[in-house]
């Protein structure tokens, strides 16, 4: 677009600070709001594909991700206690120069808000925002009044949030325990692999290498523990050495972690929310990226790496077309059908990993399991983990090195 747009942005996650720089980057005047008090990231390891590095190489970030991440080559996961493989996706088996990078959340959060704020990006804490309108574009800050005057209001404000709306979607049954840890240097998890352990669908357990927040601090792993949403508090409720029990039962090397969790603290919870936003864009001056247009299970890894994709379409549509209504068509263009793509795999694979089911994780282990080794199932599911089913990065100029 030939004018300059003043553009704000509600949620200063990874949608929304890689979108903020892009569009600062342009000329647009961008505002970020979100209602921390200070900037943090949320959650605990990220798993980065091809996509996602794609976008945040644009960004000048991408070295700083591999510098400091550990390149994962294969996905592998064993029932207990038959040690039958269940999954075992290998990255090379599509393409060899192919990897997912485990890092640090704060890895990322602290690159995209850097690279923001040195874009020129104004970005507003405190600002929890209650309503949003679309005609004229307007929102209002709880108890800081209503701002006006923009020419775009751009939601990224996650999956979990007071403005997602409740009928829309569902909160999944299951969520996970999650902790990153110090990595053990004799210990015995594989430093190229996201490691799975499962009983049944009812019980998963995994250990993903994380690597480093900086180049002083020590490399990590991000362990974590499926378990039903309704039964978070009793687990609370429960002595933490009877849970540690049961974790190294379900996966006995896991026993030289548990000495990190002193107490049921160390761990955070994190519920899954399954939602596609039937209008990600809304009259004629609000859009939405990221988890606030499309939220799933991280199964399959790819929320992150979705929500930098959005932010390079729509960077690149605002850029490309003359005017607003033309951009909001370009946009869903590039994305939309991603987006159905990866939020129906997400779907169908959740419960077979996570869920009470008795027939779907038999029909994994018996069924998919011995398919999944015949081609071309491998190189098919490398690329789907990879996030490349529907060749997403080609339709926005972009590339996988
Ligand atoms: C446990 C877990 C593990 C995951 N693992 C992976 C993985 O390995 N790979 C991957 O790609 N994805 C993963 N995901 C998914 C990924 O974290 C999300 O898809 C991604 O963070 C979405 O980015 P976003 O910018 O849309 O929203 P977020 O990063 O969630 O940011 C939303 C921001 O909006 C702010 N906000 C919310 N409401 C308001 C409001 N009303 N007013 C102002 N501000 C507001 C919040 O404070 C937050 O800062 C995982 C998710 C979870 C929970």
């Amino acid at each position: 677009m030939s004018r300059r747009l003043q553009i704000a942005i509600v949620g200063a996650g990874i949608g929304g600070l890689a979108l903020s720089t892009l569009l600062t980057r342009a000329g647009n005047l961008v505002r970020v709001f979100d209602q921390f008090e200070a900037p943090k990231p949320i959650g605990s390891g990220l798993m980065l594909q091809q996509t996602g590095l794609a976008v945040l190489e644009q960004l000048g970030l991408r070295a700083e991700m591999d510098a400091l991440g550990t390149p994962i080559e294969r996905l592998w996961g064993l029932t207990t206690p038959a040690g039958r493989p269940v999954l075992d996706v290998r990255y090379q088996k599509w393409r060899p120069d192919v990897y997912g990078l485990g890092v640090q959340r704060g890895l990322v959060f602290d690159a995209l808000l850097r690279a923001a704020l040195d874009a020129g990006v104004e970005l507003v804490t405190n600002a929890p925002v209650v309503t949003v309108r679309s005609a004229p574009p307007s929102f209002e800050i709880e108890g800081q009044g209503e701002i006006k005057g923009m020419d775009l209001i751009v939601l990224a404000h996650g999956a979990r949030s007071n403005l997602t709306r409740k009928d829309r979607g569902v909160d999944l049954p299951y969520g996970a325990l999650w902790a990153t840890l110090p990595w053990p240097e004799d210990g015995p998890f594989d430093r190229t692999a996201l490691e799975q352990r499962y009983f049944k669908a009812s019980q998963m357990t995994g250990v993903m290498p994380s690597g480093r927040l900086s180049a002083e601090s020590p490399e990590t792993l991000t362990y974590f523990w499926s378990i039903r949403a309704d039964q978070e508090q009793s687990w609370r409720n429960t002595p933490l050495e009877d849970w540690k029990a049961e974790a190294i039962k379900l996966w006995p090397e896991t026993e030289t972690l548990m000495p990190h969790f002193r107490s049921h603290d160390d761990l955070t919870f994190a519920r899954y929310r399954h939602h596609t936003s039937k209008a990600p864009v809304e009259g004629p001056g609000l859009v939405r990226i990221g988890d606030a247009w499309h939220a799933a299970s991280p199964q399959l890894g790819q929320g992150a790496n979705m929500a930098l994709l959005d932010a390079w379409a729509l960077a690149q549509a605002l850029q490309t077309q003359s005017d607003l209504s033309a951009a909001f068509g370009e946009y869903l263009r590039l994305r939309r059908m991603h987006v159905r793509l990866y939020q129906w795999m997400t779907w169908l694979f959740t419960p077979v990993y996570q869920g009470d089911s008795r027939i779907l994780p038999w029909l994994r282990d018996w069924l998919a399991a011995p398919i999944s080794k015949i081609w071309p199932a491998p190189p098919l599911l490398a690329a789907m983990v990879s996030g490349a089913i529907g060749a997403p990065l080609k339709r926005l100029g972009l590339s996988s090195r």
